[in-house]
């Protein structure tokens, strides 16, 4: 089942791709495992995916002490992350997709300056600027990307969000194109550690195509591959 949803997924992301003139290799796929057992990540990692995301801290470290032996495997957090689990954080993934304010980079960039190692970060934008979510507002990102640059240890690797629950795809199109809009002008203010390559991670099961066709880098699925969630 994994392994047919993989190869459907891989396939409907080289067709969005190719629609709007982008290179398929140019989009990376998250597989979002959260409340999924380790079982269902191994065999997506025997199909060659690599790359995988988890939202709670608890889940995500006995899952990944457990694989630890799987090389190659990379851990993308895209919870709400609290200040004092930082440290847990920082020693887990190899990317923070949630930073949204000021205090919690601070302490990513203490415990990564401590480990000794550069983590990268995208900073979650709540584009939808709706009152229940997380992520900074458009117009406050300008000023903690300008503070972000001050800790050596982090690197801003672009943006992330989640637009507001639809269930219509075609929803959220207008969202994506604002997250790619200010990436852009926050680009030239010089504020991604590489300015031709900043990551865009937008997109989930049911509105990735259009995520792709505005530009993502990087879409998280975890229903399209694993199934429905309890
Ligand atoms: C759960 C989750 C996803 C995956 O959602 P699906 O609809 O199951 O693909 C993607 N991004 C975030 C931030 C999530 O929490």
């Amino acid at each position: 089942m994994i392994h047919q949803n993989l190869q459907l997924i891989q396939q409907q992301i080289t067709e969005a791709a190719s629609k709007c003139d982008r290179d398929p290799g140019s989009i990376k796929l998250l597989a979002v495992s959260k409340r999924k057992p380790i079982d269902s990540i191994i065999k997506a990692h025997k199909c060659g995916q690599l790359l995988f995301g988890e939202n709670y801290l608890q889940e995500a470290n006995e899952k990944i002490t457990q694989l630890n032996s799987q090389n190659k495997v990379h851990w993308h957090f895209i919870g709400h992350l609290q200040s004092n689990k930082a440290k847990l954080a920082v020693n887990l993934f190899d990317m923070i997709e949630t930073v949204d304010r000021i205090k919690i980079a601070r302490s990513l960039n203490k415990f990564a300056s401590q480990q000794d190692k550069t983590l990268n970060i995208l900073v979650q934008v709540n584009i939808g600027r709706e009152k229940q979510k997380a992520g900074i507002l458009e117009e406050t990102s300008y000023q903690l990307l300008k503070q972000i640059q001050e800790l050596s240890n982090l690197k801003v690797c672009g943006l992330m969000t989640i637009p507001p629950n639809t269930p219509q795809p075609e929803d959220s199109r207008i969202h994506f194109r604002n997250l790619r809009e200010l990436a852009l002008k926050l680009a030239d203010h010089d504020l991604f550690a590489d300015p031709d390559n900043i990551e865009l991670s937008m997109g989930m099961s049911g509105d990735f195509k259009i995520a792709i066709e505005e530009g993502a880098t990087l879409v998280r699925l975890g229903t399209a591959l694993f199934g429905t969630r309890n």
